[in-house]
C-alpha cells in the first residue's frame, strides 16, 4: 500500500495543469510510511488521488510525478515504455536521423523527472539525480540497453543536483565492457572525442548541435571568437564553414587539450587558422578589447550563472559583462551569438540584459534569430523549467 502526500487546499493546482513537481510547502502531511525514492499517491486537501510521484523527503521538491494517473502501475514495464515512447519521439524526427550523438531521455520533458540518457555511438551514457530515479536504476539500465540495442552503457550520477536529493556521486559501467579506443562520434561531418566518464554533463553539450552548424553556415571568411569553448564543439564548426581565423577561449585546460585532440580528428580542417587560450573570458575579452582586436563572429556560451531564480542578480550582472565586451569587439555588420543555459533567467529578462549591453556599448543591433535546444531537448509545454538554453543570433550595425 503507497504512502499518501495530502496537499494543503488549493495546491492541487499546478498537478492539474500537470506541472510534475510537489513542493514541500505544498504537502500538508504524508500518511503512511515512505522512504527516499519510493513512489506515493498525491491527493488534494479532501484525499482525491492525483497522481504517482516519487518521494524525495531530503528535496524542497518533495516529489516529482512518474504518471497523472493515480491508479498506473509503476513498474519495470512503466518505464520500459516510457523510455520506449521517448526513442520513438526521437525516430520521428528527420533532423535527427544518422546523429551518432543523440540526447534519448531528457528528464521531466520526456516524463522522467530525475532521468538523462545520451547515445554515443553504441554508447548510452545514462545521468539519475533523483532519489526516485535512484529506486529504479536496475529497471532503467535494462529498459535502456533492450531499447536501444546498445553494446553498453555507463552510468555518470555525479551531479551536484544530487546532493539536494541527499545522493550521493556514483559513476561506472553498468552494461557491456569500456571501450578500447576513446569514443568519438560525427557532428555535422565533424568529428568529436567524447570523454564520457570525465567530461562535462554526460561528456558533450548536444543540444548546441543545430546552433554550431548554424555558426559553420555564417563563418566563411570570418574571424570567430569562440568564448567558452570547452572541446572546442563552436570552433571545429567555424573552421570547416571556412572562417580565416578562430579565436577559442577557456578556463579549463583539459578542455583546451580535448580540443586540440578534436582538431586533430579532423585533418581536412586548416588547424594552422585556429588558436586556443587558456584565460578567464572575463579578463581575455577586456585584454583583446585593450588590444584592438575585432572579430566578425562573438560566441558566448558560457556555464550556468544562475541555477535558481535566487542567483538572477549576480548572473544578470556576468551577462551584461560579457555581452557589453562582445558586442565592443565586433566589427560593422558582425554577429554576436549569445547564450543563457541559467534555469533562473528567463529568455525575458535575457533579452533585456543584451539590450542593455548593445546600448552601453553604443551599438545599434537587431536579433535576427532566436536559438534553443536542438529537437533531441523537447520541452514539456507543463514544464516551462525545461527550457534552459535559450539564445540570441544578433546583427550589430
Ligand atoms: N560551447 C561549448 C560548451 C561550453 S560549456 C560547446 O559547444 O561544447 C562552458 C565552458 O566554460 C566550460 O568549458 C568551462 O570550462 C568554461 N568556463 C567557465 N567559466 C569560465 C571563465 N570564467 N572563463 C573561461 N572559461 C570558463
Amino acid at each position: 500500500m503507497s504512502a499518501t502526500l495530502i496537499l494543503h487546499a488549493g495546491k492541487e493546482r499546478s498537478l492539474l495543469r500537470r506541472h510534475p513537481w510537489v513542493f514541500e510547502t505544498s504537502v500538508a502531511r504524508v500518511t503512511g510510511k515512505a522512504r527516499p525514492g519510493d513512489t506515493v499517491i498525491v491527493a488534494d486537501a479532501q484525499g482525491q488521488p492525483l497522481a504517482k510521484a516519487a518521494y524525495s523527503p531530503h528535496s524542497k521538491i518533495r516529489a516529482r510525478v512518474w504518471s497523472f494517473d493515480p491508479h498506473a502501475p509503476i513498474d519495470h514495464a512503466f518505464f520500459k515504455r516510457r523510455i520506449e515512447q521517448a526513442l520513438a519521439r526521437r525516430a520521428a524526427l528527420p533532423e535527427l536521423a544518422g546523429q551518432e550523438g543523440l540526447r534519448l531521455v531528457h528528464a521531466e520533458s520526456d516524463g522522467l523527472p530525475g532521468v538523462i540518457a545520451d547515445r554515443y555511438g553504441d554508447t548510452v551514457v545514462m545521468q539519475l539525480t533523483s532519489a526516485g530515479a535512484e529506486k529504479w536504476r536496475g529497471a532503467l539500465i535494462e529498459a535502456f540497453v533492450k531499447a536501444t540495442g546498445c553494446a553498453r552503457l555507463f552510468e555518470r550520477s555525479d551531479s551536484e543536483v544530487r546532493a539536494l536529493e541527499g545522493l550521493e556521486a556514483v559513476t561506472g559501467w553498468r552494461h557491456g565492457t569500456p571501450p578500447a579506443a576513446p569514443i568519438v562520434i560525427e557532428e555535422h561531418g565533424v568529428k568529436m572525442a567524447v570523454d564520457i566518464e570525465t567530461g562535462h554533463k554526460t561528456g558533450f553539450y548536444l543540444d548546441q548541435r543545430d546552433n554550431r552548424r548554424l555558426l559553420a553556415t555564417l563563418s566563411k571568411g570570418k574571424r570567430v571568437l569562440n568564448c567558452f569553448c570547452y572541446t572546442g564543439g563552436f570552433s571545429l564548426q567555424a573552421l570547416a564553414g571556412g572562417a580565416s581565423r578562430v579565436l577559442s577561449i577557456d578556463s579549463s585546460q583539459p578542455a583546451l587539450d580535448q580540443a586540440l585532440t578534436n582538431l586533430a580528428l579532423n585533418p581536412a580542417l586548416d588547424g594552422s587558422r585556429a588558436e586556443w587560450r587558456c584565460a578567464n573570458v572575463f579578463e581575455e575579452l577586456r585584454r583583446l578589447k585593450a588590444a584592438g582586436e575585432v572579430f566578425d563572429l562573438v560566441v558566448l556560451d558560457p556555464p550556468k550563472f544562475a541555477p535558481s531564480a535566487a542567483h538572477a542578480g549576480a548572473a544578470s550582472r556576468a551577462y551584461k559583462d560579457i555581452n557589453l565586451l562582445g558586442f565592443k569587439l565586433l566589427a560593422p555588420g558582425g554577429f554576436l551569438m549569445t547564450y543563457s543555459c541559467s534555469g533562473g533567467v528567463t529568455i525575458e529578462l535575457f533579452q533585456k540584459i543584451v539590450a542593455g549591453a548593445a546600448c552601453d556599448a553604443g551599438r545599434t543591433a537587431r536579433i535576427v534569430k532566436r536559438l534553443q535546444g536542438a529537437a533531441d531537448h523537447p520541452i514539456d509545454l507543463a514544464f516551462p523549467e525545461g527550457e534552459y538554453l535559450k539564445g540570441l543570433l544578433i546583427e550589430v550595425e
